[in-house]
C-alpha cells in the first residue's frame, strides 16, 4: 500500500504488539479495522494508571497533528476518499476514516494523542488537558 499524502510505500511496523502500516517518509499510520481497539487493549493492559508524566511531548504532537492535518486522505487499501472523524467524543482527535473498509489513517502524532487520551480517560482524577494548559499559564494551581 502507498501513503496516501506523500506516495511513499508504507512499511509494516509493530504498535503494542500490533502490526500497522506506516509511512517512513511523513510517519503517518494505517490501521484496519479492529487494528486501533487492538492498540487500546495492550496500552490498557500494561499502563500504569498514572497520568502520562511528559505533556510537553503530547502538546508538541498536537501543534504537529494540527499544522499536518489536510483534506480527508484517500485509503490505501480500497482508493476510497476517507472521512474525517472524531476519534472519540470530546477527544479532539481527528482522524480519517474509510467507508469502505474501515480502516483509518492517523498523521504523525494521531496515534501518541490516541494513547494519550486512553490515558487520560483512565485517570480519574488526574488533570485534564485543559486543567494542564491553565496551570502552565499559571492560571491554575
Ligand atoms: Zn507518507
Ligand atoms: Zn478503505
Amino acid at each position: 500500500m502507498l501513503c496516501p499524502r506523500d506516495g511513499e510505500k508504507l512499511e509494516v511496523r509493530m504498535v503494542e504488539g500490533v502490526e500497522i502500516d506506516a509511512c517512513p517518509k511523513c510517519e503517518g499510520t494505517f490501521l484496519e479495522p479492529g487494528e486501533l481497539e487492538a492498540i487500546e487493549d495492550a496500552h490498557h493492559k500494561h499502563a500504569t494508571g498514572e497520568p502520562p508524566e511528559q505533556p510537553d511531548i503530547v502538546e508538541s504532537a498536537l501543534d504537529m497533528a494540527r499544522q499536518t492535518r489536510r483534506a480527508g486522505a484517500i485509503c490505501p487499501k480500497c482508493q476510497l476518499q476517507m472521512t474525517p472523524r472524531e476519534y472519540a467524543y470530546t477527544s479532539q482527535i481527528v482522524v480519517d476514516r474509510c467507508g469502505g473498509c474501515g480502516g483509518a489513517w492517523l498523521d504523525v502524532g494521531e496515534l501518541e494523542l490516541i494513547e494519550d487520551f486512553f490515558d487520560r480517560e483512565r485517570a480519574e482524577n488526574g488533570p485534564t488537558m485543559l486543567a494542564r494548559l491553565l496551570q502552565r499559564m499559571g492560571l491554575r494551581q
